[in-house]
């Protein structure tokens, strides 16, 4: 038997364009275009809703998109900042649900017990707008065909419920163009048979759609019904966890390499604490300037997740390892990762407790800021 769940599809709205004012106030109420060059076959990646209202969609050409909203700021994008936007959203979620399924960079879905569903999107509704200053909006449902219907009717930035009962209300009157499966071409086709709405597709035989859907023609008709039964699929098993930096020069110095290694630690211990794991083994990763690589792990005997256990580990092989400079590349992986942060029997020295709060400091530094300002703290502290 299925076990019935309440189904979340969350879809941040005009993702990479509200990050961009969200970060560059300036940008705030103007037509913001993230997307390609104007002069060459730049596309529109994501558009403000100010510059929707000029017609301006994703996919148009950047040249037609300038035609029409002559006054939009255009931006060519900075996909490491998204990627890292979405990773603080991500945690957000993880903190309702493990039962998570990333669809693009600005999309999941997300499973919750039967009835706890729309309680939960508005939860995580209102965490989003309160802790990254984002809109997001949410569909809730207990399939994953009407979360994301309920999505589209929600944007932007609401919560809306769609359930089974409601489907003749409002998913007949609908297009039949809001199913998947069903793109311009069959469209064209369903139409031809004046099929126009779901709720004629539903009415439609469905013996009599197989020459135009094919093998699709029974899912499809149960799609306009409201019938879907795709799983959440969660993300695969993390079985580690690792960065690495290539150098564009052949690098000779060692300080520089310790500022690198601790960056890196810290970046890796971030992303460990992040998902609440462990990791047991560290692997440090270095190539040589003859190309050839080496990577050498060593097991500690307490899992770690904090930047300075992983930061003494790493160090310590590259000391025994190093070989001859210059290096080319150096890259940290933590394995061997457990669930729940880190137990210890021994009550918490002083310094261990300072370092937990300057972690947890850093942490939020880094969930609010990004990478870069605690790259700025560093090198200031180390200018002074
Ligand atoms: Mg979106």
């Amino acid at each position: 038997m299925k076990i019935i769940k309440d189904i979340l599809l969350c879809d941040l709205d005009a993702f990479f364009a509200s990050v961009e004012q969200r970060d560059r106030p300036e940008l705030q109420g103007k037509p913001v275009i993230v997307g390609g060059s104007p002069d060459g076959r730049g596309v529109v990646s994501t558009c403000s809703y100010e510059a929707r209202k000029f017609g301006v969609h994703s996919a148009m050409p950047m040249k037609k998109a300038l035609s029409l909203c002559p006054g939009a700021v255009i931006i060519r994008g900075r996909m490491s900042r998204y990627k890292e936007v979405a990773g603080q959203v991500r945690h957000i979620f993880s903190q309702y649900t493990p039962d998570i399924e990333i669809v693009s960079i600005d999309e999941a879905y997300l499973a919750f017990p039967a009835g706890k569903g729309l309680k939960a999107g508005l939860m995580i509704h209102d965490h989003i707008k309160e802790e990254l200053k984002l809109s997001i909006s949410v569909g809730v449902s207990t399939n994953k065909l009407l979360a994301k219907i309920a999505c589209e009717l929600a944007k932007p930035d609401r919560v809306k419920a769609l359930w089974a009962e409601n489907v003749d209300s409002e998913l007949w009157p609908l297009s039949i163009r809001v199913l998947p499966g069903i793109g311009p071409v069959t469209g064209e086709k369903l139409n031809r048979l004046g099929i126009r709405t779901v709720k004629d597709l539903a009415a439609y035989p469905l013996e009599s759609l197989n020459r135009t859907l094919g093998s699709n023609a029974n899912l499809i008709h149960g799609y306009a019904h409201g019938i879907d039964d795709r799983n959440i699929e969660p993300e695969h098993v993390v079985k580690s966890i690792s960065e690495e930096t290539t150098f564009s020069d052949d690098l000779y110095d060692q300080d520089t390499i310790h500022a690198i290694l601790l960056e890196l630690s810290a970046g890796v211990g971030y992303r460990l604490r992040s998902a609440n794991l462990t990791g047991r083994t560290i692997t440090l990763k270095l190539r040589f300037s003859d190309f050839s690589t080496i990577t050498r792990g060593k097991t500690l005997t307490n899992p770690a997740d904090s930047d300075s256990d992983i930061y003494k580990t790493a160090q310590e092989l590259f000391s025994r390892h190093k070989g001859k400079p210059p290096w080319r590349l150096i890259g940290i992986q933590v394995s061997g990762l457990e669930q729940g942060g880190q137990l210890s029997l021994l009550s918490p020295t002083e310094s261990e407790e300072k370092e937990k709060k300057l972690t947890e400091i850093r942490d939020r530094l880094h969930q609010k800021y990004g990478n870069e300002v605690i790259f700025q703290a560093r090198r200031l502290k180390k200018e002074d």
